[in-house]
């Protein structure tokens, strides 16, 4: 049985072209960066080559503004912390919003217990925040501003570009980061169109490698590092660098920017696909996020009287991989603050799943995970007392 793979926003597979050039660096070549003989320069202009390329994909004026680091989660705690310690002197609060990554969301958290003063905007039932809450909510003690750009659980895009634009107008003293990890290779990422001081991005959901990502901070920005040693990165992030990584990172944007028009045109038509059949074989379901504004091949559902787990253990064990609302589930049990923040009832986000879509989908597989799907769900609602109604036995929200 060959294996679908529905979870792109987990982590998508190694592009050939990329992992070959990885490999042609820990093998062919290799050298520490920082070293002065052929080897350490051979693997210092391929990671100042990769520079080059991701400086390009989100239209950063110099290479001096990009800086490499483990992955998203690193970016977005160097973008934060960073950001809101260098600036303390002119004000201690930050804005962001409910939704966001667990990466900026603790992250911020942990600064309020610090002393900083945080608050954590609203979302609409979209999962989008209005400029105009963000206006609101800014003080003259405002520094910071960490807004994603579009959410990993349920797709849904935030108007960065106005909030960004808004923000100049109100105050010169206010860091905008965006984390751009899921928009990257799906919508148009550029720090001057978005507006953006700090931008972070992480290779591995771009068919790159795991453990590398990017902060951009612009030019200008007050910035201190969060960890201290040798002076790589313009230090900014101390350490030998990931340079294999580093340079199949390079690669893989640079891909992806190749394929995004491509890529978005097709796993549009696909998801609207799945979407459609979905709704028209199973009843009770539900579509989170906003139904267009949403990123290309993001699909997530709520199968009412489901349980997520056991669907996706069924699904499983038919080879098909998605994650239950959020991957993070996973590790944290407690109930998707996503779902919650955007008014979707504990019950119903006990039933949700997350469908993502890649580059190697195909229509037969979505035929054949709908196909799936409803002979599983139907299965399972017709051994559940809510689905059918009889609540005798039951013991969810509304029966006790
Ligand atoms: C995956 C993800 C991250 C974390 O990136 P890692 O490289 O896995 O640490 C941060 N933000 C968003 C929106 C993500 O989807």
């Amino acid at each position: 049985m060959k294996e679908i793979y529905f979870d792109h926003a987990a982590t998508t597979p190694m592009d050939k072209e990329v992992a070959e050039l990885v490999f042609k660096y820990t093998t062919e070549y290799f050298g520490n960066p920082s070293s002065m003989h052929n080897f350490g320069q051979r693997m210092r202009s391929a990671v100042e080559n990769a520079r080059k390329q991701v400086a390009y994909a989100i239209g950063a004026k110099s290479v001096g503004e990009i800086a490499f680091c483990s992955g998203g989660t690193e970016a977005n705690n160097m973008a934060i912390l960073g950001a809101a310690r260098a600036n303390k002197q002119k004000g201690n609060h930050i804005i962001t919003t409910a939704v966001e990554h667990h990466s900026v969301l603790t992250t911020c958290k942990r600064l309020a217990n610090e002393g900083f003063e945080l608050t954590i905007l609203p979302v609409d039932k979209y999962g989008t925040v209005s400029v105009q809450d963000v206006v609101n909510a800014v003080t003259d003690k405002t520094i910071l501003v960490s807004i994603m750009h579009a959410n990993n659980e349920i797709g849904s895009i935030m108007p960065i570009a106005e909030i960004g634009k808004a923000l100049k107008k109100l105050s010169n003293k206010i860091i905008f980061h965006t984390d751009a990890v899921q928009s990257i290779g799906k919508l148009p990422v550029n720090v001057d169109d978005l507006n953006v001081d700090i931008l972070t991005i992480s290779a591995h959901k771009i068919y790159g490698p795991m453990g590398v990502g990017a902060m951009y901070l612009r030019q200008g920005t007050w910035w201190q590092p969060i960890m201290y040693g040798g002076g790589q990165e313009r230090r900014r992030r101390p350490g030998t660098e990931n340079a294999p990584g580093i340079i199949g990172f390079g690669k893989a944007i640079e891909l992806a920017m190749e394929r995004q028009k491509e890529y978005v045109e097709r796993l549009t038509k696909l998801r609207d696909k799945l979407v459609k059949m979905v709704f028209d074989r199973i009843p009770d379901v539900i579509l989170n996020g906003h139904p267009t504004n949403r990123l290309s091949g993001h699909v997530s559902l709520c199968i009412k009287y489901i349980e997520s787990e056991a669907l996706m253990l069924y699904l499983n064990m038919q080879g098909i991989a998605l994650s239950s609302g959020s991957a993070c589930t996973s590790v944290s049990p407690e109930p998707s603050h996503v779902l919650a923040a955007i008014g979707v009832s504990r019950e119903d986000a006990n039933s949700a799943i997350r469908i993502t879509l890649g580059k190697d989908n195909t229509d037969e597989e979505v035929e054949r995970f709908v196909e799936a799907l409803a002979d599983i769900v139907s299965k399972l609602r017709a051994m559940s007392p809510v689905a059918k109604g009889d609540c005798s036995s039951c013991a969810c929200e509304k029966c006790v």
